[in-house]
């Protein structure tokens, strides 16, 4: 009879071990699809080559450099415009700027945006982008953003606003657009202590706001204004009324510079990078960091401004 008791027993414990295991089995096989989190970020006018991870002599971009090495590195792409507007229709519409027709500041995105399609896809969708240039709400980029914030010029602020949201953000996948012009000509840094790559330090160029201003306090005997990062186009003619684009030495120092704020946004990345850790989703996060064109240093026979 006790006998008969314990088989009965251990039925009934090898029908439950079974249940727990065809339950898991299905939860594991037929689980809903997990949705990664994606976060595109567009450093304008950064070119490939100046990058570690695609070679170049100076370390530049440490922490993009890691991404590559545990991502994908696509060492073959090609700009769909070689300016802002077209060519971030492009990323943003996959289409060719012939097709799209954003080819000027009189045209709106008309199509499908990736945004949208991942809206459509129960995507939250946030985006900190610049308040200066093109990529902006005006021109469609907005379509399909639950927020599209453009009141910071440069990425650095985006990416502390960027992870601001994310410590308050709780549940469900994200798209998140990050754009800035931290890289762009004129090439100034905050200031001296921010600068990773010497340049001569009896060089008349201004390589700090600080020293742009004092050019103009010195030329006209008193400051128009005090500038700062967010006057883009004025400071960049002022900027390059002060370099000699013949002398081999000012357009050395012009390179410096610019791979001085490349070394500068990459740094700020590494704080977001180490966010997404912190909170977990890092290895649950798509990260992809493009631009939208190069830069021009003198390779075709000149400079723009
Ligand atoms: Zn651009």
């Amino acid at each position: 009879m006790k006998s008969k008791i314990r088989s009965r027993k251990n039925k009934i414990y090898y029908y439950f071990v079974l249940i727990v295991f065809i339950i898991f089995a299905i939860f594991t096989i037929f689980k809903p699809e997990e949705k990664y989190n994606v976060i595109l970020i567009s450093i304008d006018t950064l070119r490939a080559d100046h990058l570690g991870s695609y070679e170049y002599f100076r370390n530049t971009s440490p922490n993009i450099d890691k991404l590559a090495i545990e991502g994908f590195l696509f060492k073959n792409t090609f700009s769909q415009a070689p300016w802002t507007l077209p060519s971030h229709a492009s990323i943003f519409t996959s289409k060719y700027p012939t097709y799209h027709g954003v080819i000027n500041e009189r045209n709106i995105i008309c199509d499908i945006t990736l945004t949208e399609v991942l809206k459509n896809n129960g995507y939250e969708t946030i985006a900190y982008a610049s308040k200066f240039g093109f990529v902006k709400g005006k021109f469609g980029f907005n379509r399909g953003f639950k927020e599209y914030t453009d009141i910071n010029n440069l990425l650095r602020n985006n990416i502390q606003s960027a992870i601001e949201w994310l410590d308050n953000k709780r549940n469900g996948p994200f798209f998140l657009f990050l754009y800035g012009y931290d890289v762009h000509d004129p090439y100034l840094i905050p200031n001296r202590t921010e600068m990773r790559f010497d340049v001569d330090r009896k060089t008349n160029i201004p390589v700090t706001y600080e020293d742009l201003n004092k050019i103009i306090e010195e030329e006209l005997q008193k400051s128009i204004y005090k500038l700062n990062e967010s006057d883009i186009p004025v400071v960049r003619k002022i900027y390059w009324k002060h370099i000699n684009q013949s002398s081999v030495e000012d357009k050395a120092i012009v390179k410096s510079m610019y791979d001085n704020k490349i070394a500068l946004v990459d740094y700020h990345l590494g704080f977001l990078f180490n966010k997404l850790k912190e909170l977990g989703i890092f290895d649950k996060t798509i990260i992809i960091i493009t631009s939208d064109h190069g830069e021009e240093f003198w390779e075709h026979g000149g400079y723009k401004p």
